[in-house]
């Protein structure tokens, strides 16, 4: 059984007497905490949180995150509260935990067309990378214990795995738990593929292996002739799902597969991964088309190496992947390996700032270069990147388990609307999660709203001051608008545009400032339109909607005021 001291060994070196004895504690604590209690398998709790604290140890990930893994389920399993970890470990670790439980809540109900959805739900919800890190690694503890689950859970948590968890571990670039959680999960849900696969590649991965140790003395003589010194030479197994999705695309024939096992060459430099590779193929020639340089051109997940198939040894065709050290790290640990490498400057405490940095620079920054990709220049792709990605974005839930995604802050009135607008308009109550919420309650991450909808209910001018979604707020004015004339009364309090020209000279931010200047002061801005690069006169024309001239004269002095501004004038279009 794995002990708390297997952990404290793993941990990287520099890691500091006090951080050791703070993930002791978080063992100490979570060991009374779970005391009793047996998991599935029959095993004691502990050994859940302890193997999910080890990966993450092995990951080379800090105290508090190895800490914050012990502490996973305390709060889910146990009597403990948040308060009292909060009480005894502070708020980073407690935020840890929080973020974790709340993930547990996440259950993903096979709704194909939604999985990408799904996916930015998923960490938009874990807020921290650091807490998917955790869920990852508790959800390969829970594939490695999956047997003694009951049957017919088993392959929803396979295909969970599969499709949310083994992607974001792609998405971090952790290609090694990809893999992992791809094999774990695959004989449950293709059970006679897998047993298919077993049967015929098992001795072929045996024979294969043996053969490439016979090679590597031959491989290490010929890099040192051209004096590269391998810091290691190993081989490799292709992850088994890896390859049952390479043999549907080359008919099932094996004989096709030349990475069944591949060898791998870690030299110290890139430099010299190029050397290697002339090296090796001064002696052994190329397949053609077969010579990968993923160091200089990554795949799009990031991947690096490179690799080649060669007549080798016997003229059997043999796949060699050579890499340096740092480029073998991040294949492994992918985002927690560069964690480790952009920090080892860092003394202390401050590791807050640098994930959130790092959440920005790797995940965020990759999705959305994947959202511009497949949706280029969009206007949601320029949301998208107006509003820090997720950061603003919430994801919640129909019945049906269809994902819908939100401005933060949205109501029922929003996800009515944006489901259908016939829905929106006659919107007379909503439940969130089973519990009647009101119209104008803001909705959060992972909700499951359900509208209740009344027949010739017309959509009430009070929800105007409470929408947050555009097309919501356009679609009541349009209906308001209609009923007015129809009543054609001018009792009724008239709602207006009114037009702002700002003369401008331009610089980076500057429509930003003017716009959160409107949504501060929750004026709406209909319509934007910018020439600032205009010669003669640089100008941006925005017009809102308004209820009173009273809110204008209040805007305009802060409008003055932005830097960029040198004149500014307004007109009121009565409607
Ligand atoms: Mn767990």
């Amino acid at each position: 059984m794995v002990k708390i001291e297997d952990i404290l060994n793993q941990l990287n070196s520099e890691i500091s007497e006090a951080d050791r004895e703070l993930i002791r504690r978080a063992y100490d604590f979570a060991n009374t905490a779970h005391t009793g209690q047996t998991r599935l398998s029959g095993e004691p709790y502990i050994v859940h949180p302890l193997e999910t604290a080890r990966l993450l140890a092995v990951m080379n990930l800090d105290a508090s995150t190895v800490a914050a893994a012990l502490l996973h389920d305390v709060v889910d399993d146990t009597p403990v509260t948040s308060k009292e970890i909060e009480r005894e470990f502070g708020p980073e670790i407690t935020f840890m935990v929080e973020g974790v439980t709340k993930l547990g809540k996440f259950k993903y109900r096979g709704v194909e067309r939604q999985v990408e959805n799904l996916r930015k739900m998923f960490l938009a919800m874990a807020k921290d990378i650091r807490v998917v890190l955790i869920k990852l690694a508790d959800r390969l503890h829970n594939l490695r214990t999956l047997g003694s689950v009951p049957e017919r859970k088993q392959k929803r948590i396979a295909l969970e795995s599969m499709e949310i968890y083994a992607p974001l571990a792609d998405r971090l670039g952790i290609f090694k738990l990809r893999g992992d959680l791809e094999d774990l999960s695959f004989p449950y849900i293709y059970p006679k593929e897998y047993q298919w696969l077993m049967k015929n590649v098992k001795e072929r991965y045996k024979e294969r292996e043996a053969y490439l140790k016979k090679i590597q003395p031959r491989v290490e003589e010929i890099l040192k002739e051209e004096g590269i010194e391998p810091i290691e030479i190993n081989s490799r197994a292709k992850h088994y799902y890896s390859l049952w999705k390479k043999l549907l695309k080359y008919d099932m024939d094996l004989e096709k597969i030349y990475d069944l096992v591949a060898l791998r060459i870690i030299v110290p430099t890139i430099d010299k991964c190029y050397g290697a590779l002339g090296a090796i193929h001064k002696h052994w020639k190329p397949l053609p088309g077969k010579i990968k340089d993923y160091i200089a051109l990554p795949k799009p997940n990031g991947y690096q190496s490179l690799h080649t198939t060669v007549f080798c040894l016997d003229g059997r065709l043999t796949e060699i992947q050579i890499r340096t050290p740092e480029i073998h790290e991040r294949a492994e640990y992918g985002i927690a390996a560069h964690w480790v490498y952009a920090d080892t400057k860092r003394t202390g405490h401050s590791q807050g700032a640098s994930w959130s940095a790092l959440t920005r620079e790797l995940g965020w920054v990759r999705q959305l270069q994947e959202w511009q990709r497949k949706t280029p220049g969009t206007q949601e792709f320029l949301d998208s990147l107006k509003i820090d990605f997720f950061k603003n974005r919430i994801f919640v839930f129909t019945p049906q388990g269809d994902v819908i995604n939100l401005p933060e802050g949205a109501t029922p009135v929003d996800f009515a609307y944006q489901i259908h607008s016939d829905i929106g308009g006659q919107c007379a109550g909503a439940r969130a999660n089973g519990k009647i919420i009101s119209l104008d309650q803001s909705l959060s991450n992972g909700d499951m709203v359900e509208i209740l909808v009344q027949k010739n209910k017309k959509p009430s001018e009070s929800w105007l001051s409470f929408v947050k979604t555009s097309y919501a707020y356009d679609r009541i004015r349009s209906v308001l608008k209609k009923k007015r004339s129809a009543e054609a009364g001018p009792k009724i309090a008239k709602i207006g545009e009114v037009e702002f020209e700002f003369s401008v000279k331009d610089r980076v931010g500057l429509i930003k400032d003017i716009s959160s200047i409107f949504s501060q002061a929750r004026f709406n801005i209909v319509r934007l339109n910018t020439d600032v690069h205009n010669k003669n006169s640089p100008h941006i024309v925005a017009i809102c909607e308004t209820k009173n001239k009273h809110s204008i004269e209040k805007i305009i002095p802060k409008l003055k005021k932005v830097k960029g501004v040198d004149e500014l004038t307004y007109r009121i279009h009565s409607v």
